[in-house]
Parts: structure tokens; C-alpha cells; sequence
């Protein structure tokens, strides 16, 4: 349940029904709003009367949550969550944040190259994996620490923030030193110690769908993250498996405006990995602004048929220029900017 407390509840009136929630074995986590503060209870909450908590002072009402997740619940935080990135970059407020890159950094040039393309086309957030999952053993599994600083290096150069995949709990550290976001990928998104891990990185986290994931499975991974006291949460949609096997996988478009009405954290839609069809891509990214996205994530290379991972459904710079160009006509049209 939710605890909505009066505008005009003092820290006493709070302090007491906290301290109820805790003799009953439960914990409460606050969340202190302009002019309100909610209480949201956390444990097994089934044997608790609601009507306990309406007699207390300082208390307005008393709202059930009929969802297993609570702090990525709207009920639990009305307002659009906003994650505040470099160079005044706002996930989840007005405008549609773009981040575009390589699916893996191969070398400096190939970096340098696409960061410059992705950058004039006025992207603000660099993508690229340095720690790559790859389905088989045998795949390029990404230049690691090396390729991690090479990003930072050429984002620095260009003034922009970095997103890259963070594989293991062991890795956090070192990733959330370089990165502005981590990148939790459909493969780990069920990885509950890595989950937690990232909920005391104290950086933004954007989290990816696991393919064969529900939204509220989901929403529970992204609860792990936000227990931990990291409120800084992003959702992905990358693609489900279904028994479609004309694309890599289905992008499930339901998800942008159910996502929205569950929860108020930011939603993303990955148009690359959800087609693995680079034809396919700018009018799926369209599809997904136009149902609400926050922002888009789009692989890019300068030579797709020499990349070393995703080359299929990795745009070249001139075909992400007419998509950026797409997506800010799409997004003026609901009513939004694109940065
Ligand atoms: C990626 O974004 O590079 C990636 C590996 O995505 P996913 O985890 O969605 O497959
Ligand atoms: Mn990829």
C-alpha cells in the first residue's frame, strides 16, 4: 500500500506512521515530493489492515497498490520521473533523448567516426558496448577496459554523455566511473545481484527488457534497482521473441504506452536490436516516438557490412541523419522536442 500524507504533516506525524509500518515487520520507503509526501510499505503487506494507517494524523489516504512492484509504480510517484544527464540532457521530460552509436566500440577510427556522425547529427548521448554479450562464445566479445576509455575519451571530445553495457556486478565500479548510464541488456535483466549492484552505483540506469520478459517481470527487475535507493531508472524496450522469424524480434509497440500508465519511470524503445533489419529501423523508431518513447537507442556504423557485431541492423551515418531528421518531424507532431 501507499501512504499519501496530508500537505501539512509534520516530521512528527510522519515518524509515527513509520515506526507502525516497521513494528509490523514492514519497511517504508519515503519519497518527499514539492507538497506532498508518500509512503510507500514494502514487505508482505497482506495481513495489514489499510484502515490501521487512515486514524493516524497527518494522514490524507490510504491507496492499495494492486501491482507486485510499487516504487516504479505511478501510484507510488505520480510525476514523470525525469533522469538529469550531461549537458542538460532530460530523460523522460520533454523531449525525445536520442542515443546512437556502434553496438560495440572495434577501434578508435570506427569510434571517432560514428561518434562524429551521430554528434552532427545532434545526438547528445554516445552509445556503444565495450563489455559485449554475445549469444556464442566465439563472437567478438568487445575491447573491455580498453574500449571503455577510448569511449570516454572520444565523448569527452565531443562534449557528450556516455551509455555502454555494464556484464557483471564486478564491472560496476569501473563502468560507473567512465559512463553517465549503465546499460543493464536483455540477457542480465533477470540478474538480480547485478541489479542490485547497480542500485548503489549512483548512477542512471537504463534497463532492458528480457526477451521473453512480461512488463511487470520487468518492472520488477527495475524495483531491484530502485529499493537499492537508486531512483535514476530507465526502461527499454529492445524486442520480444515470438514465433516471428522475419525480424531478430518483435518490437513489442504495447509496451511505450502500458509501460507509461504503470510506472513513471522514462521509456526507451531500441529500434535496432527490435527489427535486426536496418531497413527497418527509422519507421520503427517513427512508431515508437509516435506511441510515447523518451527517447530511442540506434546502433550506427560507418561500414555495417564489416562490423564486427549487429551489422545487419546498424544504419550508416547519412541513414541515421534522415532518421533524426524523421523522428524530430514525429516528435513535433505529439507535441515534443528531440535532444
Ligand atoms: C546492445 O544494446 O548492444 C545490446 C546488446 O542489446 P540487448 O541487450 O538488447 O541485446
Ligand atoms: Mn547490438
Amino acid at each position: 500500500m501507499v501512504i499519501v500524507m496530508r500537505a501539512k504533516a509534520t516530521e512528527e506525524h510522519l515518524g509515527t506512521v513509520v515506526e507502525r509500518v516497521e513494528s509490523l515487520g514492514l519497511r517504508a520507503h519515503i519519497s518527499r515530493g514539492t507538497d506532498q509526501t508518500i509512503i510507500s510499505v514494502i514487505g508482505d503487506e497482506r495481513f495489514v489492515d489499510p484502515r490501521t494507517f487512515e486514524a493516524f494524523e497527518g494522514v490524507e489516504r490510504v491507496v492499495p497498490v494492486p501491482h507486485r512492484f510499487r516504487l516504479a509504480s505511478r501510484d507510488f510517484h505520480p510525476k514523470d520521473r525525469v533522469l538529469e544527464l550531461r549537458g542538460g540532457v532530460r530523460l523522460g521530460g520533454n523531449d525525445v533523448v536520442m542515443m546512437a552509436g556502434p553496438c560495440a566500440v572495434e577501434s578508435r577510427e570506427q569510434l571517432q567516426e560514428t561518434a562524429e556522425a551521430v554528434h552532427a547529427a545532434g545526438v547528445k548521448v554516445l552509445r556503444a558496448g565495450v563489455f559485449k554479450p554475445r549469444t556464442s562464445p566465439y563472437s567478438f566479445q568487445g575491447l573491455g577496459e580498453k574500449g571503455l576509455l577510448m569511449l570516454r575519451e572520444v565523448a569527452d571530445e565531443l562534449g557528450m554523455a556516455v551509455i555502454t553495457e555494464v556484464l557483471t556486478p564486478e564491472d560496476v565500479p569501473q563502468v560507473a566511473e567512465h559512463a553517465e548510464i549503465l546499460q543493464i541488456g536483455t540477457r542480465n535483466m533477470a540478474n538480480f545481484r547485478l541489479l542490485r549492484t547497480v542500485g548503489n552505483a549512483g548512477k542512471p540506469v537504463l534497463l532492458k527488457r528480457a526477451w521473453g520478459a512480461t512488463l511487470e517481470e520487468l518492472l520488477l527487475a527495475a524495483e531491484y534497482v530502485l529499493v537499492e535507493g537508486n531512483e535514476q531508472v530507465a526502461l527499454c524496450e529492445r524486442g520480444i521473441r515470438t514465433y516471428e522469424t522475419s525480424t531478430r524480434f518483435t518490437l513489442d509497440i504495447n509496451a511505450v504506452p502500458a509501460l507509461k500508465q504503470m510506472s513513471s519511470l522514462p521509456v526507451v524503445v531500441d529500434p535496432s536490436h527490435g527489427t535486426g533489419r536496418a531497413e527497418l529501423v527509422a519507421p520503427v523508431a517513427r512508431a515508437g516516438v509516435a506511441a510515447g518513447a523518451d527517447g530511442l537507442l540506434v546502433e550506427v556504423h560507418p561500414n555495417p557490412s564489416q562490423a564486427l557485431s549487429d551489422g545487419a541492423q546498424a544504419l550508416t551515418p547519412s541513414a541515421f541523419a534522415l532518421l533524426m531528421e524523421e523522428v524530430r518531424r514525429v516528435a513535433g507532431a505529439v507535441g515534443r522536442g528531440v535532444s
